[in-house]
């Protein structure tokens, strides 16, 4: 018997928690597969069962309660469970308050003593098997039948447990339905059968093909945001994320693999330990294969595993072999790797993690508690306080304050100036600087003290560099502000209500021109909506001042010559309030500085219609990205086109192509690629990502030109995959200060210097008879992260950001991603710049 074979019948012996079906029928409570009609593994439950079967358990069983946290885009709910003994269940606020004051989010001395463990399944999507499992723990858990083993019960005397069914409903649906439709009569092992190969878009991701599971830090999606707030209000002390990966693997749980974040405390680790030795236990007992201590790293903070560490929890990832690949059965190494197998092993180690918790309830809350008070009484790192100068930064700093509510990070703004010596992002070095009222601090003695070093620390302390995602992400450059780390302590009087900033009360009715700055994301989604009603704006390429006010280079202007309509002021107005945006009435239109603004320099900005290729060969979340940028992020309309069925006339209505990161190399090429020539040199403006900028630079028109050795790394790498790390990349990605050429329109806005997410090694030229370059990378060497030399020596002096007149059109080439997991914010207003300031 093989060892696949042996396990479901040791299973049922030996894993606890599996109620027999005689003791449910005295109970209301149904099994899943009496609910169902069918027993788990046989077939995939579609999501809205997967509701239906939470609603059953929660109203027939006095151990379970659910609550909706949130909605998917596509309007599934995203459900968390609640699951512990009905004598808990009476005191479930204290127990739930307990816990925040024991991680420093509530003030007051814990009144119970209950340890809580959060499980989540199915954050890729297509990793279906962890929800199936979900369901038979939910049961399990909530079964308060005498057919409950022992363990279970006395396990939930001490502890909660809250369970999410499904993290990623769209995706899940995406994937199960598309199995359901591909499949026939009977699953089919083989693994050349179609049903083993989904199509694009997979169902890892989720709407917007954002990989939910790189998001935690960030927040940038709305499951992501939903569950953390369910998060906060439990701030669990172990967090499981269940996923599968590829099918030759066996069982993988921790402790996970270097290189560990330093900022992990012992406890968390030798935890670790703790509840993998428990798992091998069972796994032993049962003859199953597994594997530890590899593959997983614990370093980028927006994992399911890493971002718990950093929050006190011990974080952890199981893997089962399985995934899209294996359908409801796969022939692997000889064997059939089932469904019902796949799912039986995700509930053994559920219920063994549970056990485990609960036996050392008293360690888990005092190191729990430890955790978060050490961070408030002796944070780790050298900087005690993060300054994030307001000055000139506009929305940006309101952007990034929104960031810290997400994550529950205290900030204040300072009432009086003083000066401090302290890192400068922008510049890398020790400097004294002035503060001033306004300005946001962020203290590292906090509760969430370990997370704002992760967050905010200028360099990241990386133990090794075999790291398989990226090494950097610090938010000041992030969010390209000017921010100083200082390593006393900053005393100031503060407060926590912001600055006023929108403000619309105007001094003229009627004036020659409003003008709108431009600086931010909010900014942007300003314009765009000027634009979509119908105002008609300018934009400064030069500097200028009137009436003693300075307005920079980018700033935009409403004027009244353009726009006739008796509309027009309260349009604009009415905008700017909605939008809680700043307006400047021009009274006139001569300037003490810089051009007047009837000047030629001052030029009109387009009303851009804008299209994305969306669809193989393109890569998945790289689509993404742009599609969420502009349909949620800045709110303005964009069509996908299908590159599948591509033609000329798509372009026909069409001003501004996005041609997103992917395999160009067969599509870009004979009609295709002369069309879309053909469009741009009739005044298209075409924006290249990622690898389009290759594809690009080995045709002719192009004045790209690759400089790239066949050793460097190409394209879109980082973390796409399962989190497997069997190659070493040089540039994982890494951050590197830019510099820009301020007149160029793409740069309007970043008031340089402007900080780059480096994630390759293709390295290109602009020539500089028909180019413009915007940045350049002159030197390589990273301000934060890891790059291996050679990469370094490979990119060096290569351009990053620049545009091409081409006929009476344009192209604009973005090497770097400026829309990475949608949390560059800085990027966002570059990309803003390549859509309305490219210029025709
Ligand atoms: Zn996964």
């Amino acid at each position: 018997m093989s060892v696949r074979h042996c396990w479901v019948v040791c299973c049922v012996l030996l894993v606890a928690g599996v109620p027999t079906a005689e003791a449910q029928e005295d109970a209301q409570l149904q099994s899943p597969s009496a609910f169902l009609g069918y027993e788990l593994g046989e077939q995939f439950t579609p999501h809205h069962r997967v509701v239906d079967y939470v609603r059953h358990v929660t109203a027939h069983s006095p151990a379970a309660t659910v609550r909706q946290h949130g909605t998917t885009p596509e309007g599934r709910p995203l459900l968390l469970t609640t699951l512990t003994t009905p004598r808990n269940h009476e005191r479930i606020d204290t127990i739930r308050r307990s816990n925040l004051k024991r991680a420093g989010q509530v003030d007051g001395t814990p009144q119970a003593d209950v340890a809580v463990a959060w499980l989540s399944y199915n954050v890729h999507g297509d990793e279906p098997a962890p929800t199936e499992a979900a369901l038979k723990t939910l049961h399990a858990l909530a079964d308060t039948s005498t057919a409950r083993p022992d363990g279970v019960r006395a396990s939930l005397e001490n502890t909660v447990v809250l369970l999410d069914p499904c993290l990623n409903p769209d995706g899940r649906a995406r994937y199960t339905q598309w199995f359901r439709e591909t499949v026939g009569t009977a699953a089919n092992p083989d693994p050349p059968a179609r049903e083993h190969h989904p199509p694009w878009a997979s169902g890892r991701t989720n709407h917007y093909y954002f990989d939910l599971n790189r998001d935690w830090a960030w927040g940038v999606q709305p499951e992501t945001r939903a569950r953390l707030n369910a998060y906060h209000r439990w701030m669990p002390n172990v967090h499981v994320d269940y996923h599968e990966m590829g099918v030759e693997n066996p069982y993988y749980f921790a402790p996970g693999a270097e290189p560990y974040h330093e900022n992990l405390t012992d406890w968390q680790r030798t935890f670790q330990e703790t509840v993998g030795r428990h798992n091998a236990r069972i796994f032993d007992r049962n003859g199953w294969l597994y594997f530890t201590k590899e593959v997983y790293d614990l370093l980028y903070p927006g994992y399911g595993d890493t971002w718990p560490l950093f929050n006190g929890a011990v974080g952890m990832t199981y893997e089962q072999g399985g995934g899209a690949r294996a359908g409801r059965a796969v022939t692997t190494n000889g064997d059939t790797l089932t469904l019902a197998e796949r799912l039986s092993h995700h509930h053994a180690t559920a219920l063994s993690t549970v056990e485990v918790v609960a036996a050392h309830r008293a360690e888990v809350l005092r190191a729990f508690a430890t955790y978060h008070e050490s961070a408030q009484e002796d944070p780790p790192g050298r900087y005690r306080t993060y300054v994030v100068h307001r000055q000139g930064e506009g929305g940006r700093v309101a952007a990034l304050a929104q960031l810290l509510d997400r994550q529950h990070i205290q900030y204040e703004y300072v009432r009086e100036t003083a000066r401090v010596r302290g890192y400068s992002y922008r510049e890398g070095t020790m400097e004294r600087t002035r503060i001033q009222r306004g300005d946001l601090l962020v203290h590292a003695a906090q509760p969430k003290g370990r997370l704002v070093k992760v967050l905010f620390e200028p360099k990241t302390t990386v133990v090794d560099s075999a790291a398989y995602d990226i090494t950097a992400w610090g938010l000041p450059y992030a969010y390209g502000v000017n921010a100083h780390a200082v390593p006393e302590r900053v005393d100031v009087t503060t407060t926590t209500t912001p600055p006023i900033s929108g403000s619309t009360a105007l001094s003229a009715d009627r004036p020659y021109a409003y003008a709108i700055t431009w600086r931010s994301r909010a900014d942007a989604r300003f314009v765009g909506a000027l634009l979509q009603a119908g105002v008609r704006l300018r934009v400064a390429t030069k500097g200028f001042t009137v009436d003693d006010q300075s307005y920079e280079t980018g700033t935009l202007l409403a004027l009244r010559a353009d726009n006739e309509s008796p509309a027009f002021d309260d349009t604009v107005r009415g905008l700017a309030r909605r939008h809680e945006q700043r307006l400047h009435a021009l009274e006139t239109g001569l300037t003490e500085q810089g051009p007047d603004l009837g000047a030629s320099s001052v030029r009109t900005v387009d009303r851009p219609r804008v299209a994305l290729l969306a669809g193989a060969p393109m890569r998945l979340e790289r689509v993404g990205e742009v599609w969420h940028f502009f349909e949620q992020t800045i709110e303005y309309p964009v069509t996908l086109l299908p590159p599948d069925d591509f033609d000329a006339s798509m372009l026909d209505n069409v001003d501004v192509l996005v041609l997103p990161d992917g395999d160009y190399d067969d599509w870009l090429a004979g009609a295709r690629a002369s069309a879309i020539t053909r469009w741009v040199r009739n005044g298209g403006r075409l924006i290249a990502l990622g690898d389009a900028n290759a594809a690009l630079a080995e045709r002719p028109s192009y004045h790209l030109s690759s400089r790239t050795s066949s050793g460097a790394v190409r394209g879109d790498t980082t973390g796409t995959g399962a989190r497997s790390g069997d190659e070493t990349p040089s540039a994982p990605g890494s951050i590197h200060r830019v510099e820009l050429d301020s007149s160029h329109p793409l740069t309007f806005g970043l008031d340089g210097p402007y900080f780059t997410l480096k994630r390759d090694t293709e390295a290109y030229t602009l020539s500089k008879a028909d180019g413009w370059a915007a940045g350049a990378l002159m030197t390589a060497a990273p301000v934060s992260g890891v790059m291996g030399t050679e990469a370094q020596q490979a990119v060096e002096g290569s351009v990053l950001f620049g545009t091409q007149k081409l006929g009476d059109g344009r192209v604009v080439y973005l090497v770097d991603n400026p829309l990475f997991r949608g949390f560059w914010y800085s990027g966002h207003v570059l990309f803003s710049n390549a859509v309305f300031m490219g210029g025709r």
